[in-house]
């Protein structure tokens, strides 16, 4: 009983990085993020700026690889970010079609280089179709892109409601994962500076919103977590991040999270953007951390 128990303790954890530059190729992502003190990252597999990007060569891959294992980056642990230029919601057919064939191309991407997540935010309805069709429209686009593709979860993000974003109420998160056929490869990462300018209250209602992520949305489907500052008060519904204390989150709601262990065994990931800071919030985080 206490050897098992022992054995349990020990590979449980808390997964700690950032979203790490890929310039230069895909293969330097591991590299950063091993400068940095993380045992967690995420990266772009192109240029996310752009539609269209050259495949990832052989080299690049085994590279990526390589490294990975080198550094003791585990696939569950990272957690690629699809291009800005995606909308798989989009009202109209011709930018729908554009959209689904780019978040293909990112699934190839990530099965080749043997990873299992691909996050990315929701979808915009641009005030053309309701958010309702535009939800259902994201869950169709999920459901074309995990036919075509193996072993890779479509990881849905919260978003701060900037605009005409979907994705800021939890329920947008289960309206989607509803109309999704393979529950298996669906799941949500959630921003902690997106959940704050969305409306709820991570400062004073700590308990209060994991709970109700876990009734609306169903613990199992977190996947990952963003965990970034916020430049802008609660239900601003903006979406600037700050470095971790710089912001509006307070301090006590990153020490609160690093103590609870509903976050072990996922890759919690800095987004701050002063990235000189990265190596500093890193070690302060897993000094604080209880895993
Ligand atoms: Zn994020
Ligand atoms: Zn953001």
């Amino acid at each position: 009983m206490q050897a098992e128990k022992k054995e349990t303790e020990l590979t449980t954890m808390k997964f700690i990085g950032a979203h790490v530059s890929a310039s230069g190729g895909v293969e330097n992502a591991p590299l950063n993020a091993q400068a940095i003190g993380a045992n967690a990252f995420a990266l772009f597999t192109k240029n996310q700026r752009q539609w269209v990007s050259p495949p990832l060569t052989e080299r690049s891959i085994t590279l990526f690889k390589e490294r990975c294992q080198q550094y003791g980056f585990q696939p569950e642990y990272i957690l690629p970010h699809d291009s800005y230029l995606i909308n798989l919601g989009h009202p109209d057919a011709e930018g729908l079609e554009k959209s689904r064939s780019a978040f293909l191309d990112e699934m190839q991407r990530c099965e080749q280089l043997g990873l299992k997540f691909l996050n990315f935010h929701p979808g915009s309805h641009l005030n053309r179709i309701s958010p309702e069709a535009c939800l259902d429209r994201i869950a169709e686009s999920i459901n074309i892109v995990l036919s075509k593709t193996q072993g890779v979860t479509a990881v849905i993000e919260n978003t701060a409601g900037q605009g005409s974003n979907m994705g800021f109420s939890f329920y947008h998160l289960r309206h989607i994962i509803d109309r999704v056929d393979d529950k298996n490869r669906v799941g949500v990462c959630i921003d902690t500076c997106h959940t704050f300018t969305a409306g709820y209250d991570l400062n004073e209602q700590y308990e209060q919103v994991w709970k109700e992520l876990d009734e609306v949305v169903g613990w199992k489907y977190l996947k990952a977590i963003h965990l970034n500052d916020s430049k802008k008060p609660l239900a601003s519904h903006v979406d600037r991040h700050d470095n971790i204390g710089k912001g509006f989150i307070t301090p006590s709601f990153f020490e609160k999270l690093m103590k609870d262990t509903r976050f072990n065994n996922i890759p919690i990931i800095l987004e701050t953007p002063d990235e000189s800071l990265w190596a500093e919030e890193i070690a302060w985080l897993r000094g604080i951390s209880k895993d």
